[in-house]
């Protein structure tokens, strides 16, 4: 199966109409991030970087994440790069002292952006090792767990400090170093055109906006058959937050893990997804899946699939598109 998806590491990712689709990649480590480059991403949509506090004990310094992050930067030799910042919380085991004690509802508590900003030392640290990595290729910066404008405003503060301090001390940096949005929390999806004028981009983690929007827990096989991008709510959410970044012309990527399931990938297209972020694993899948796809179809028919009102309904549009 490789060896037959080997050709498409050279093929664009195009419809059978012609519809380019922008391929990144999701990285937590070197050896994604080489794989990514061979299979000819267009970049990194979502590098994780709570490995880097989760296999050791103790933080992380500047300099040791400043080296990761070139790194990753350097391996994708000039394609673009978004970096997310720390997505810790009490639902990971965690032994760098950052995420004190148990929560009751660690996927409800201090996470992501509301962590770093109870910590904002660890926050500036992470900022100045990815703005200097900015330095030797363009760097984006993604936040999860975004649900405020408050929080992006936040961040941006603390940022624009940081730039300034770093030019200070003599540091080269980017002209300018975009930031980006995770929308993974219901509130930020339907509020969206509240805070969207503040991002440079968005990307979709739909595998806890699923979570949240149904109220079903990502890690609990009990409710494991609830727990599914195919709900009515959740393609009109999706709907929604693809027209409103088309609207203001931000660019949006989805990074869940439904963007790289090839066969949710006319799906997406359908609704108007113009770039996937998604593991190395299915990158080629996923790229022939597109190439088997007429868009202008595809969106002809994004009404009908709006209009299903059940999973079965949504599975009888799937099965009634070009085939994976
Ligand atoms: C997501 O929530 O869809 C996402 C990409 O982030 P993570 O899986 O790391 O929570
Ligand atoms: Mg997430």
């Amino acid at each position: 199966e490789q060896r037959e998806l080997g050709h498409l590491r050279s093929k664009p990712s195009r419809t059978l109409d012609g519809v380019d689709i922008t391929l990144l990649a999701n990285a937590e480590s070197r050896e994604d991030v080489a794989h990514a480059h061979t299979l000819g991403a267009h970049g990194l949509g979502l590098y994780r970087t709570e490995f880097l506090f989760l296999q050791r004990n103790g933080l992380p310094d500047e300099e040791e994440q400043f080296h990761h992050y070139r790194d990753a930067v350097l391996g994708m030799s000039g394609r673009p790069v978004t970096i997310r910042i720390l997505d810790l919380g009490a639902d990971k085991a965690d032994r760098s002292g950052l995420v004190l004690g148990r929560e009751e509802n660690p996927a409800l508590g201090l996470r992501g952006i509301r962590l770093l900003l109870a910590h904002p030392k660890v926050a500036d640290t992470q900022l100045r090792a990815l703005l200097r990595a900015s330095g030797y290729g363009p760097v984006r910066i993604l936040v999860p767990m975004v649900s405020t404008r408050e929080e992006i405003l936040a961040l941006k503060r603390r940022m624009t400090r940081q730039v300034a301090a770093l030019r200070e001390e003599g540091h080269v940096l980017a002209e300018h170093v975009p930031v980006g949005a995770m929308i993974e929390v219901p509130a930020a999806a339907i509020a969206l055109p509240t805070f969207i004028d503040q991002v440079d981009f968005l990307s979709v983690g739909t595998n806890d906006l699923v979570q949240y929007l149904l109220a079903a827990d990502r890690n609990n096989e009990a409710v494991g058959e609830l727990y599914s991008p195919l709900h009515p709510a959740v393609l009109q959410l999706l709907a929604q937050v693809i027209g409103t970044a088309r609207a203001h012309a931000t660019p949006l990527s989805v990074c869940g893990e439904i963007a790289g399931d090839p066969r949710m990938t006319p799906l997406l297209l359908a609704l108007g997804l113009t770039e996937f972020s998604l593991h190395p694993a299915t990158l080629l899948e996923v790229r022939r899946a597109i190439r088997d796809c007429n868009h202008g179809e595809l969106r002809a028919r994004a009404g009908k699939l709006l209009q299903a009102r059940d999973r079965r309904g949504i599975e009888r549009w799937l099965a009634g598109t070009c085939p994976p």
